[in-house]
């Protein structure tokens, strides 16, 4: 295994990052295991992140290795066009079990982006099969974050995400956020205010017609953009408009999936059912890329009972890719066995609690958490937006934690099998990293 660090650094243009500034003082990770990965120097950092919001179960979980391994053996590679293999068969049977059959078909893709993608040309050819081939209008949300497809990044609401890539999607509308730091600062759980924010959805209704609109696709509780909670009621109300005017939701769980909220998704968090469901990263415990769009039954059998000739023309050569399937099964084996979601419940309050132990340190202006996902917003420095929690997360790295930023929010989305020592450990040291923030 290769430790030690690169020969050079030029060539990998890197994702979603600060090249410039990366390159000049680099963070290289080598190894992991459970809650800690390893550095290049050998420095120990605690999971803060669960990688990027993907590995519930913590790293190098031996099952998943060693049912990865075993796949790559036998079947490295198979199509799943007019063809199949067990693994992918038997995972979708699964994760029927695991969301408690109510949905009836699951969809892979190999990433959250291209399940957003996927649920939305579902939602338009669904319409279309019906006969209702005039609702083409998708719906998003500002501040959503729906991956980086022209389709995710359509109906997703971060400025910019969007700025370069020219008029992106026709036919797109964008509901108002939830985050209202006036009224709901310093909540636990769902705030109080906000949930007729919903009903700017009658809005667009009234505007469009609802015979345009096709689908409405939020995520629950939005997470790149700071871990906002919907407002107690919100996402109800959403649910009964979308009834009312026979619009599809969906429900981005990319993030809130496989437990983060300490229930298998979202939705049975918050007791509302979507049409459809994105997810990806915990999928697999983050070992193999995979991602997957969860659907009802009737959405599924619309293009069953259509007449011939209509089909779901989408796929990708590495849909339910042997090695995926192979992880996901096992992740879910994890799950079970290691009572992944009930340690997460039972942290749940620790958690919360040591949050908000960080009140009243400076800069703090926020703390907000739900299941075992919290945002810590801090007060921006004036005309350098974002620069106090890059600086805090440059920090936390240094002193042995991996922490999320984006813009002036902290994120922290742990492993879910973490203990009390590791609380206190995150936050002790995130205390510490705020005592002496500039
Ligand atoms: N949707 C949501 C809600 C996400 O959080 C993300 C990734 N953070 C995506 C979609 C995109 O997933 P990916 O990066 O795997 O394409």
């Amino acid at each position: 295994m290769n430790e030690s660090r690169p020969s050079s650094m030029s060539a990998f243009w890197m994702p979603f990052t600060n090249n410039r500034d990366f390159k000049a003082s680099p963070r290289l990770l080598v190894s992991a295991e459970g809650m800690y990965y390893k550095d290049v120097d050998g420095n120990r950092i605690l999971d803060g992140t669960a990688g990027l919001w993907c590995v519930p179960c913590g790293h190098a979980q031996p099952r998943i290795t060693q049912a990865v391994s075993e796949m790559v053996g036998q079947l490295d590679f198979a199509p799943t066009f007019q063809m199949g293999h067990p693994a992918a068969f038997d995972l979708a049977e699964q994760l029927m079990d695991y969301t408690g059959h109510k949905f009836g078909h699951v969809f892979y893709t190999n990433s959250g982006s291209e399940a957003v993608d996927t649920a939305l040309k579902m939602a338009l050819a669904y319409h279309k099969a019906r006969g209702e081939g005039g609702r083409t209008r998708l719906i998003g949300r500002e501040r959503g974050y729906h991956g980086v497809g022209f389709g995710g990044l359509s109906v997703g609401g971060i400025g910019n995400n969007r700025k370069s890539f020219g008029p992106l999607l026709p036919g797109v509308d964008h509901l108002p956020h939830t985050h209202n730091l006036q009224k709901n600062a310093f909540s636990r759980g769902e705030p109080d205010f906000g949930a007729e924010l919903a009903d700017e959805l009658e809005r667009l209704v009234t505007l469009h017609d609802a015979s345009t609109i096709a689908a409405v696709i939020i995520e629950p509780v939005s997470g790149s953009t700071g871990v906002l909670v919907p407002p107690k009621g919100y996402l109800k109300r959403l649910r009964e408009i979308c009834d009312k005017h026979g619009i599809l939701l969906i429900f981005d769980e990319v993030i809130t999936g496989f437990g983060r909220l300490t229930t298998p998704f979202a939705s049975d968090y918050f007791g509302v059912e979507p049409d459809m469901m994105t997810t990806a990263k915990g999928l697999t415990n983050g070992v193999v890329p995979m991602g997957a769009v969860f659907s009802k039954r009737f959405i599924h059998d619309a293009f069953m009972d259509a007449p011939p000739g209509i089909e779901l023309f989408h796929g990708y050569t590495y849909s339910g890719h042997p090695l995926a399937c192979a992880a996901g099964i096992a992740t879910l084996q994890v799950f079970r066995e290691q009572g992944v979601i009930e340690n997460a419940r039972a942290m749940q309050a620790y958690f919360e609690d040591a949050l908000h132990s960080l009140r009243g340190l400076p800069h703090v202006i926020d703390l907000r958490s739900i299941g075992l996902v919290a945002g810590i917003e801090l007060e921006p420095i004036a005309g350098k937006p974002g620069a106090r929690a890059y600086a805090a997360f440059k920090q936390a790295f240094a002193d042995g934690i991996l922490i999320r930023v984006t813009g002036d929010i902290i994120a922290l989305s742990p492993p879910l099998i973490l203990d009390r020592q590791h609380i206190d450990e995150l936050f002790g040291k995130l205390a510490n990293v705020l005592n002496n923030l500039d």
